[in-house]
């Protein structure tokens, strides 16, 4: 299994936000997570990633059948867990190509790989920009300066492209992405979705589904997962809101 969480239990400053979360993910497999606001999905995503501040204080995260849990956030980002849709940071005078350059590298070290050739290097930004259609001005840019919110949107799935995660996680945020920048998501997801990778895809809306088709549909409501299900269970969400899913476990 490539992602094995094991009845999480996550804490943010002693207060628990992930109450018992079980999530299986093979590879080739695409799992959405959905559920109302507050109810733990961006800690998750941290939580899996490493962020500094989230405190595991039970269970387990098995990604490649080591336990992760203590691993920090480079280690695990060279391991080739990618986190997308996080707020993207700007980074003054450090060009894209360089910041990419520098991430790809990184990886390749870590695997006992020497830097790649810049020959190599320059033909795969040229594949993996005609994937995403970003245009060669914008890798010459400083990383998301002065960017908009879709040219940032494409810059990171450019950056999970060039770094061919085995798990990435989107976490598409609750303010929603405009249908332009989800088009953009859900092409660079779908083209690099194969075999040999896993992702999961996080959203509060249904939206996203109808461009990037799940193998599994999970709700997750107070920390941990209340139902899951295939693509259909979206579509269900969509048509019925989370209502009853609060009247169900609220008590
Ligand atoms: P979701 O992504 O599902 O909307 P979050 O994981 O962002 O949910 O938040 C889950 C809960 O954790 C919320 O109650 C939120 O207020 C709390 N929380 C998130 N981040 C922090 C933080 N940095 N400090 C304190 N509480 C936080
Ligand atoms: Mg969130």
């Amino acid at each position: 299994m490539l992602l094995n969480i094991k009845d999480l239990h996550v804490s943010i400053k002693g207060k628990e936000i992930l109450k018992g979360f079980n999530l299986g993910v093979n590879k080739g497999e695409v799992h959405a997570i959905m559920g109302p606001n507050g109810t733990g999905k961006s800690t998750l995503a941290a939580a899996i990633t490493g962020r500094e501040g989230y405190d595991i204080t039970s269970g387990g995260i098995e990604y490649k059948g080591k336990v992760i849990n203590d691993l920090e956030a480079d280690e695990r980002a060279n391991m080739g867990i990618f986190l997308s849709f996080q707020y993207p940071v700007e980074i003054p005078g450090v060009s894209m190509t360089n910041f990419i350059r520098t991430a790809v590298n990184a990886q390749r070290e870590y695997k006992g790989l020497k830097p790649m050739p810049a020959s190599e290097f320059l033909k795969k930004m040229e594949e993996k920009k005609n994937l995403v259609e970003i245009h060669s001005k914008l890798t010459k840019r400083s990383v998301n300066e002065g960017f908009s919110g879709g040219e940032k949107k494409k810059n990171e799935i450019f950056q999970m492209a060039m770094l061919e995660p085995s798990l990435a996680i989107l976490d598409e945020t609750d303010s929603g992405l405009d249908i332009d920048a989800l088009k953009v998501v859900a092409k660079g997801v779908n083209s690099l979705r194969s075999e040999e990778n896993g992702f999961v895809v996080i959203t509060h809306y249904q939206r996203l589904l109808d461009y990037i088709v799940p193998d599994f549909v999970h709700v997750m409501y107070d920390g941990r997962i209340v139902k899951s299900g295939g693509k259909g269970l979206a579509l269900e969400l969509e048509e019925k809101g989370y209502d009853w899913i609060k009247e169900q476990f609220d008590n």
